[in-house]
Parts: structure tokens; sequence; C-alpha cells
């Protein structure tokens, strides 16, 4: 499955023909957003701007009721994954198209049917095919600007979800294709420093991975998130250690993707055992592992991940 539609490339998101009434959902602030949109060229729109990191059902009902009657023709995702992620939800329970814009590059939101929205303050992955973008823009444009941490948490995740999809049980010739692909434009924009490439490696990763899932790199890194550490972050170990795991193919590939964006050793507050249990029941990650996964071998990750250093 992927978007509809896809336009990609230097003034995609120019030359993209936007549906009158659109309301345009964002995470940035007025002086960012203004030049966006003149860039876009649309004028007759609605615009929502109070959209936060890791999105509330609360927000959802909020923007509802905000533009009821208003007659908006379709929701434009401009920004991180959460103004993707409020479209996208929102998209399903009204039924108006969404036109997804990712300025921050790294998730491959756009191509995929996953949303992540909290409830009662606690983060849920859903999966939706009407998740699924009715046009996806990706366009280097936005890329100048973002802070360098961002951008190399982001390429970490394309390159992590890339890899980890490429191993995925769930895997076929056909996401194989995209997952290794994805991988080795996301390898040449990081080791070679080509940053305009990291939009459609990551795009690409997002095709891939979005049909394939991640597996046991993503499941280690969630007790590092739930301590703070950035999603991109805690991949750099969790993914180094769980690809020498899987033996996979990529292991040494992203280990110097690692390298070479300077990534610091991840520490853990928890006790490893505990984290363990944390770990285990996340089945949606472990069952598509290539390598059946038992507690055991989680804390023996675990252990490596923060009791040597696992980029050295
Ligand atoms: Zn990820």
């Amino acid at each position: 499955m992927m978007p509809k539609k896809i336009a990609f490339g230097k003034n995609a998101a120019q030359e993209f023909e936007y549906p009158k009434k659109s309301l345009i959902i964002t995470t940035t602030t007025p002086e960012i957003y203004n030049k966006w949109i003149d860039y876009m060229g649309i004028k007759d729109y609605e615009l929502y701007d109070k959209a936060t990191p890791d999105p509330a059902i609360e927000t959802i009902e909020q923007i509802k009721k905000e533009f009821e009657g208003k007659d908006i023709s379709a929701y434009i995702g401009l920004g991180g994954g959460s103004s993707m992620d409020l479209c996208k939800y929102l998209s399903k329970q009204t039924g108006i198209p969404k036109i997804l814009i990712p300025t921050t590059f790294g998730t491959g939101a756009e191509m995929t049917t996953y949303a992540v929205i909290s409830f009662e303050h606690k983060k849920k992955l859903l999966q939706d095919e009407a998740f699924l973008a009715d046009a996806a823009i990706v366009d280097p444009y936005f890329l100048p600007g973002t802070p360098f941490n961002i951008m190399r948490n982001s390429a970490c995740d394309a390159a992590a979800q890339a890899s980890e999809g490429y191993d995925s049980k769930l895997g076929n010739p056909f996401t194989k294709l995209f997952c290794k692909e994805a991988f080795e434009i996301l390898e040449d924009a990081i080791i070679n420093d080509k940053p305009d490439l990291l939009p459609y490696g990551a795009m690409l990763s997002g095709i891939g991975f979005g049909n394939s899932s991640t597996t046991l790199g993503h499941a280690l890194s969630y007790v590092f998130s739930n301590e703070g550490v950035p999603h991109g972050y805690s991949l750099s170990s969790c993914t180094t250690v769980a690809h020498k795991f899987n033996e996979s193919i990529f292991y040494e590939r992203f280990k110097k993707i690692c390298q070479k964006l300077k990534f610091e050793p991840l520490i853990l507050k928890q006790p490893l055992e505990e984290a363990a249990d944390v770990i285990m029941p996340d089945r949606g990650h472990l069952d598509n592992n290539p390598r059946e996964v038992t507690k055991d071998d989680i804390i023996k990750c675990l252990d490596e991940i923060v009791n040597s250093n696992p980029l050295a």
C-alpha cells in the first residue's frame, strides 16, 4: 500500500495544485510556516498552528470543533510527524482527504498506514488503511535550517527503518527492493555529506518498512524513549546491536552511519531485567524479527547497549 499520489523532488510542493479551503495543520511558528505557505502558493486556506509533539486525542476533538461548518475540503499536514498524525486520524474520522508534506524527513510517515496518537497520556501506535495519504509531497526545499540534532536523529531513524524493514519476516521482494534502495541512498547522503538526498531516501524507506514493519531494533529502543531519549538517537545503539544479533547484512554499514553521525552511548536508568519485561510483550516488532528472541537475548542485547559501546 502507498499513497494515491506521490510528488517528489525540488519544487514539488510549489508545483502541486492544492484544493481550495484546505485546513493546514502545522507545529511550527508563524515566521517559519508563513514562508512555507508563500512558497507553496496556497491562498484560500484555514490554519491550525497549535499542534504539539505527541498529539493527543483531545487535540483531534478540538480541531474538529474549531473548524466545524467551515466546509474544509482537505487537510494539509505540514511539518514533522505530529502534524501528519493529526491529519491521518482526522481524515479517518471525517472522511476528508489529506495531503501530507514532511519537513523534517526521517519517519517516512507520509508514506505509511501508521499513526501515533496519545490516549490518556499514553502513546499508541495505530495502523489503518484509512491513514494512507491521498497525496504525499516530498520536497527538499524544507530541509535547510533543520537543526543538526533533528536532522541526524531523522536520518538514523530512516536508515534503521530501511534496514530492519529489509530483514523483517513480513518482507517480500517488493518491500526489499524499496528498503535496500532507501538504505543505499541514505548511506550515500550521510557518509558523503549529501543532505539533499535524505528526503528521497526517507520516502523510499517509508514505502518499504511501511509494508513490512520494523523489528528488534525498534522493540529495544522504546524503553529508552520512555526515559526521554529521542527516537532516532535511541536507534543508533539499539538497531546496531539488533543487526549484530540477527547477523544482518546491514550491521557494519549501519554502525558506520551511526559513527559518522557521532552518536553517544545510551544510558538506561531502569534495571535491565525490568526493561526486558517491558519489551517482551511487543509482539508487533518481535514476531517479525528474522531470529526468534527470548527474554535472555533481550537482556544480553540491553547489556551490550549500555555496558559496552556498540558504536566503538
Ligand atoms: Zn522509527
